[in-house]
């Protein structure tokens, strides 16, 4: 295991400490180290399956106030709680019904989210007002024994700044935080690379808000019916939020992305095509393919999100590529479209949001 301390500028207020940690790996005294700074009221960011999370205690508001000014994201967005041990959710919510012992049987712990009447024990800091509550059980190894050590209960969204891409390496989250929480364990890359699955089970029928590694068709193994929020792949503009979470833009890149859908040589030569108009203005393009197609583009900027057959690898690279790009300042961006199948409609979901829905057919 390596330690260190890194550089922090100077109009910054917090020295955040680095420590790395893998699941193979982990350090007993380190995980008391930081579930400590977490019950004194501080941040930890850490190692996920889905994505790096930035925790903090989720029974203290002010510790769910401090998450929300680390990332700036607004304070009625709400947060989700993480727990360990199934015997943690009872202190939470008000009852477990039925179809949460089902899917914890089946899928915790795992990355999906599941929305239940929140308890007393919950301050509305943490669940950004509502009287629902949002609840995880992980199974990455590291964020499980830090959560004990925590006290059992860390909110923690993603350990990004708003507004920017969920990051799925340490260096991202460094980028980001530094300077604005105390200690970032860095695990290494994470395994799915998309944010958790969530299920509304608070209304007449289980309803996913949120696409994720956990489709629809697994949760319909274990419940009978389950809907799907119409906004998933859906311009939802001119629709009431059901969340306050659900009313913010997500992530866009600083370049104007368009998603081209299409036979493979119909979507390249129209990108091209493209491109070459954008260089006479003397824009700088990029594009986002697969290993297939990346080297048939003419852009300034071209990235591959892996094999179009392997939806599992792309939706672990897709936000590296998205974040790259915008490294790269390119100012305008095409996509290939995916498959909405398995976690490609998740994929889907966040390349739509990215691109504020902006989708060509050729
Ligand atoms: P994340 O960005 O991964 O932290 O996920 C937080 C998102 O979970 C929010 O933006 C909401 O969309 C959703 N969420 C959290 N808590 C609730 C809740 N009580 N009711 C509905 N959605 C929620
Ligand atoms: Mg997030």
């Amino acid at each position: 295991m390596v330690e260190q301390q890194f550089g922090i500028e100077k109009d910054t207020k917090v020295k955040t400490r680095l420590v790395r940690m893998d699941e193979q790996h982990i350090d007993a005294a380190l995980v008391k180290e930081a579930g400590d700074v977490i019950k004194a009221g501080g941040l930890v960011a850490f190692p996920t399956e889905t994505v790096y999370g930035l925790g903090g205690d989720a029974l203290n508001p002010l510790s769910s106030a401090k998450i929300y000014s680390a990332k700036g994201r607004p304070s009625d967005n709400p947060l989700i709680v993480h727990i360990a041990d199934m015997g943690a959710l009872d202190a939470i919510v008000r009852e477990i019904p039925d179809s949460a012992g089902k899917l914890a049987d089946k899928f915790w712990p795992g990355p999906l989210t599941m929305i239940l009447h929140k308890s007393e024990a919950v301050p509305y800091e943490t669940t950004g007002g509502l009287d629902t509550v949002a609840v995880r059980m992980p199974v990455h190894g590291v964020a499980r024994e830090l959560i004990r050590a925590a006290g059992g209960y860390v909110a923690a969204p993603s350990a990004n700044r708003s507004g920017r891409p969920s990051p799925t390496l340490a260096k991202y989250v460094i980028e980001d935080m530094d300077g604005r929480i105390e200690m970032i364990i860095d695990g290494g890359d994470v395994e799915i690379g998309l944010e958790s699955t969530i299920v509304d089970l608070t209304a007449e029928r289980p309803i996913i808000l949120r696409p994720g590694y956990i489709t629809r068709q697994m949760l319909e193994q274990v419940l009978s019916a389950v809907e799907e929020d119409s906004t998933i792949m859906r311009d939802d503009s001119g629709q009431a939020p059901k969340a306050p979470g659900m009313k913010y833009r997500h992530y866009a890149p600083k370049g104007d992305l368009t998603i081209v859908d299409g036979t493979a040589e119909c979507v390249v030569e129209y990108i091209n095509t493209r491109i070459a108009m954008h260089r006479n203005d003397n824009k700088r393009t990029g594009v986002i393919g697969t290993d297939a197609s990346v080297k048939e583009y003419r852009a300034d900027v071209c990235k591959s999100v892996g094999k179009r057959s392997d939806e599992e690898a792309i939706a672990k690279e897709l936000y590296r590529v998205l974040r790259e790009l915008d490294d790269e300042n390119v100012e305008i961006i095409y996509a290939e479209s995916f498959d909405t199948d398995g976690i490609g409609q998740a994929v889907m979901n966040r390349l739509l949001k990215a691109a504020g829905h902006k989708i060509i057919h050729v």
